[in-house]
């Protein structure tokens, strides 16, 4: 299991990636950074798309460095994820990994069977204050609980090594893939 710590550009302290920092963790294998960060700041995305996110974090090689796709925060706005801005960012800042947007996000929500869910619909995931954090936080963890189950049963039946190639997002998979192909390091 790995573990991914997700950052924010606001709470880039304590730096628990960095060698030189008092707070350096070097079990740490992985962070995550939200796309929403930098969709909000257009000089700030230029300049990470010229510099590579990497860099612009100052994050070592042996860590590695996921982007999330920040679909929370455009669901929670009313809006979708802006394909094409996405894209182009993750060319520019070339994350380890990174889902690919889905353009069917929302039709995706409407299905889902989370407790949060199946009560408040997508409306309930989009609403403010502590209401929208809680039914945002339940529909989190039952998907991840949800995702731990399958891979269970899936290993448990012998059946994960063809699974998962079925579960995954493919074009995600595949982005993966060529992402080290470029970068093998
Ligand atoms: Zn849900």
């Amino acid at each position: 299991m790995q573990i991914v710590a997700g950052i924010s550009l606001k709470g880039i302290k304590p730096r628990v990636w960095d060698k030189n920092s008092p707070y350096y963790l070097p079990q740490l294998r992985a962070v995550m950074v939200s796309y929403a960060e930098f969709h909000q700041r257009p000089v700030l995305r230029r300049k990470v798309m010229k510099q590579g996110l990497r860099e612009y974090l100052g994050i070592p090689e042996e860590v590695k460095l996921y982007l999330d796709n920040g679909a929370f925060y455009f669901i929670s706005r009313g809006g979708e994820i802006t394909t094409n801005d996405y894209e182009e960012f993750i060319q520019g800042a070339k994350p380890d990994w990174c889902p690919i947007p889905r353009q069917d996000e929302l039709k995706h929500l409407e299905k889902c069977q989370c407790p949060a869910c199946k009560i408040y619909g997508v409306a309930g995931l989009q609403e403010n204050g502590s209401v929208g954090f809680w039914n945002r936080a339940t529909h989190n963890l039952w998907t991840l609980l949800e995702e731990a189950r399958l891979i269970e049963e899936n290993l448990v039946a012998g059946t994960y090594k063809d699974w998962y190639v079925t579960h995954l997002d493919i074009k995600a998979f595949a982005f993966s893939l060529l992402n080290k192909l470029f970068n093998p390091f």
